[in-house]
C-alpha cells in the first residue's frame, strides 16, 4: 500500500502579455495539471486585464486551483520551472513577460521566508486575480485578511474582462 501524504488545496495566478497571452495561459495550465503530486482541481475562465505600473499589451489572467502533495517551496520550484520553459526572460522590472505564475493562497498557512512570501502580498487588491480566483474558489479566505468575495468587491473600479474568445 502507497502511504498516505498530506494534500494541501494550492491556488496559483497565472499572467502572460507577450505572444499569443491565452495560448500560452492554456499550456501552463496544462503543465500546471501534470505536475507530479498533483491534481488540476479546476481552472477560471481567462481575463483580459490592463498592466499595472507598466506599459505594453493587456495581460491574460486565469487562476488554477491544485490538490498537491508537494511542499511550498517545491511548488514554488516547480512554478518556475514551468516559466522557464515558456521562455521568461525579464530584462528588468515590471518587464512584459510571456508568464509569470504565483502561489497565491496554499491552505491556510502563512509563510514567510526570503523567497516566498504566501498569501502572495499583493493578491488582495488585485482584481486580476481577485476576480478569477472568485470563480474556482468563492468562499476562499485569504490567511490574515479576510474573504475573497469581500476583496473583490473593494476593487471593483479596476477593469477586468473575459477574454473573448
Ligand atoms: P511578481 O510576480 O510579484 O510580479 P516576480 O514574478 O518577478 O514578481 O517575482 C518573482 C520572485 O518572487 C521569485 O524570485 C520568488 O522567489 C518570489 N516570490 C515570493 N513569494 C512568491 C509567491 N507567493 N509566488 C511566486 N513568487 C514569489
Ligand atoms: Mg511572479
Amino acid at each position: 500500500m502507497r502511504p498516505t501524504v498530506a494534500r494541501t488545496i494550492a491556488s496559483i495566478g497565472l499572467g502572460a502579455n507577450l505572444g499569443d497571452a491565452p495560448t500560452t495561459l492554456r499550456r501552463a495550465l496544462d503543465a500546471l495539471g501534470a505536475l507530479p503530486d498533483t491534481t488540476l482541481i479546476a481552472t477560471s475562465p481567462i481575463y483580459r486585464s490592463a498592466p499595472i505600473d507598466a506599459g505594453g499589451p493587456d495581460y491574460a489572467n486565469a487562476v488554477a486551483l491544485l490538490r498537491t502533495a508537494l511542499a511550498p517551496q517545491a511548488l514554488l520550484a516547480a512554478l518556475q520551472r514551468i516559466e522557464l520553459a515558456h521562455g521568461r526572460d525579464r530584462p528588468h522590472r515590471n518587464a512584459p513577460r510571456t508568464l509569470d505564475l504565483d502561489l497565491l493562497l496554499y491552505g491556510d498557512e502563512c509563510i514567510a521566508t526570503p523567497t516566498l512570501t504566501v498569501p502572495h502580498p499583493r493578491m488582495h487588491e488585485r482584481a486580476f486575480v481577485l476576480k478569477p480566483l472568485a470563480d474556482v474558489a468563492p468562499a476562499a479566505v485569504i490567511p490574515g485578511r479576510g474573504a475573497v468575495s469581500e476583496w473583490l468587491a473593494r476593487v471593483a473600479d479596476q477593469r477586468v474582462e473575459r477574454w473573448s474568445p
